[in-house]
């Protein structure tokens, strides 16, 4: 029997869904991208549209879909704090409502589906570094909770479906992940440092910039997906997948200067309200269970992630879609 698979990504245009769908169509696979183009642009699959193990799909998630795939990731959500907040009540409709729907395609199917969780379920932890075992501490009505709470929903989603209807699923913990791809104008650190400093604009430090993040590239980060997909199937996770090299955002700041050569000088901005103090993924469970680590290193990926930012024509991003 053929090891090649029908494949649903939800969310497939985005940064690490069309990494994801990259991947996926030079294994061979056969696979489907669906998405509603919310926080993405079509130019970052334009390139895969000739293969003809690749379909494209405009929908949203929140409605259901009728498909028959053999697996499905499930990215659909946006995941910058500017663009989840941008229409929080939708955002929760996504993460909820999507779960749903690839849950019941998944049982329909007897597909296994993974979710694309976060970090963002320990909130502002006052555990450190976060391990799997550690239940958050997320404010429930805070601005960030439309994308945390939603996040959780679908988690405990997964994990009844899986429990009630033997569905088999698999839960990932992203922790920050960047590279090429990213939105210009997502608002998140990376972009922004990178594309303020490419054009001789001041870097935006909020708070006091000594807040920490582990960031992971996004290389590592498409294998840890698809190394969890493929575990054995009594491993559903939540398995944390993240690079644990931890950095104050000042240090961040810092080195997206020296690596662009840029004359940006640093200003502060206010923090924003409940933006997590410190946040490291303890990985050991992903090492003992799917052998994995990261191996690109921060100072790498950046450069890489700005060799990219270097070709891009800003004109041709636009901020997220009234009316969502
Ligand atoms: P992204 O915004 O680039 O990708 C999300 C994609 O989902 C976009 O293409 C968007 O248009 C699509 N989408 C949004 N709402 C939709 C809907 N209702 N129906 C169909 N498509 C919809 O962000 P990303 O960084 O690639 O994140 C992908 C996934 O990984 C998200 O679920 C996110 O929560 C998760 N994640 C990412 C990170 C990270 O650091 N990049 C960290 C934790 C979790
Ligand atoms: N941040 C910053 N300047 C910016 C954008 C973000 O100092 O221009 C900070 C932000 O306050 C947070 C960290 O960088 O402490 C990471 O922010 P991001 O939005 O990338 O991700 P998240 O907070 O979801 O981890």
């Amino acid at each position: 029997m053929s090891s090649l698979k029908r494949i649903l990504v939800t969310g497939g245009a985005g940064f690490l869904g069309s990494h994801l769908c990259e991947r996926l169509v030079a294994d061979g696979h056969d696979v489907i991208c669906v998405d509603n183009f919310f926080t993405s642009q079509k130019s970052n699959v334009a390139h895969l549209l000739a293969q003809p193990n690749f379909e494209l799909l405009r929908h949203d998630i929140v409605h259901p879909l009728w498909l028959e795939v053999d697996e499905i990731y499930n990215l659909a959500c946006p995941a910058a704090p500017g663009h989840y907040q941008f229409n929080p009540i939708k955002t929760m409709k996504t993460s909820v409502m999507g779960a749903i729907n690839v849950l019941g395609m998944a049982k329909r199917c007897r597909a296994k589906v993974l979710q694309a969780s976060t970090s963002e379920v320990y909130g502002d932890p006052e555990v450190h570094p976060q391990p799997e075992s550690y239940r958050g501490s997320v404010n429930p009505i805070g601005p960030r909770a439309c994308y945390d709470e939603g996040k959780r929903a679908a988690e405990t989603l997964f994990m009844d479906y899986h429990r009630t209807n033997k569905v088999n699923v698999r839960i990932v913990r992203i922790f920050n992940t960047y590279g090429p791809r990213m939105h210009p104008f997502d608002g998140r650190v990376v972009s922004n440092f990178i594309r303020q400093a490419l054009c001789g604009e001041p870097i935006t430090l909020f708070g006091s910039g000594n807040q920490t993040r582990s960031f992971c590239y996004r290389d590592d980060l498409v294998e840890g997906m698809i190394r969890m997909m493929a575990a054995p199937d009594d491993f559903v996770g939540p398995v944390n997948v993240g690079n644990p090299a931890e950095f104050t955002i000042r240090e961040l700041a810092e080195l997206a200067i020296e690596l662009t050569g840029s004359g940006s000088t640093i200003v502060h901005r206010p923090l924003p309200v409940d933006d997590p103090e410190r946040r490291r993924p303890d990985i050991t469970l992903a090492q003992d269970r799917l052998g994995w680590q990261p191996t690109i290193a921060l100072r790498e990926g950046l450069a890489r992630t700005i060799d990219w930012f270097r070709t891009v024509n800003l004109d041709d991003y636009r901020a997220p879609t009234p009316n969502y």
